[in-house]
């Protein structure tokens, strides 16, 4: 590999993102967890009020901002914010 190449890749800086779930409307299904590649969702052991475990952001800091939660959430529960 070209040392101008690797040095291109070391600065590359890494993406941060973050999402909000409501909780409301999950019904836990666990497709954004097990869509997750950062393994930054779980299900909570809290009840939400229509009586389903809802997933949540247990692990913030390994979150790239990639949006596939969103993007598997049949009830459109997630939103993504990503910080270039
Ligand atoms: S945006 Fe990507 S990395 Fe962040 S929680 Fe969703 S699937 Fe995981
Ligand atoms: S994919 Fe949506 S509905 Fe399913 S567990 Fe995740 S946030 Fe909840």
């Amino acid at each position: 590999m070209p040392l101008e190449f690797k040095i291109k890749l070391m600065q590359t800086k890494v993406r941060k993102g973050k999402i909000e779930i409501n909780s409301e409307r999950c019904k836990g299904c666990k497709y954004c967890i097990l869509t997750c590649p950062k393994s930054c969702i779980e299900l909570s052991s809290n009840f939400n009020s229509s009586g389903y475990f809802p997933a949540y952001f247990a692990n913030p800091q390994n979150c790239i901002g990639c949006a596939m939660c969103a993007v598997v959430c049949p009830d459109l529960a997630i939103d993504v914010y990503v910080e270039e």
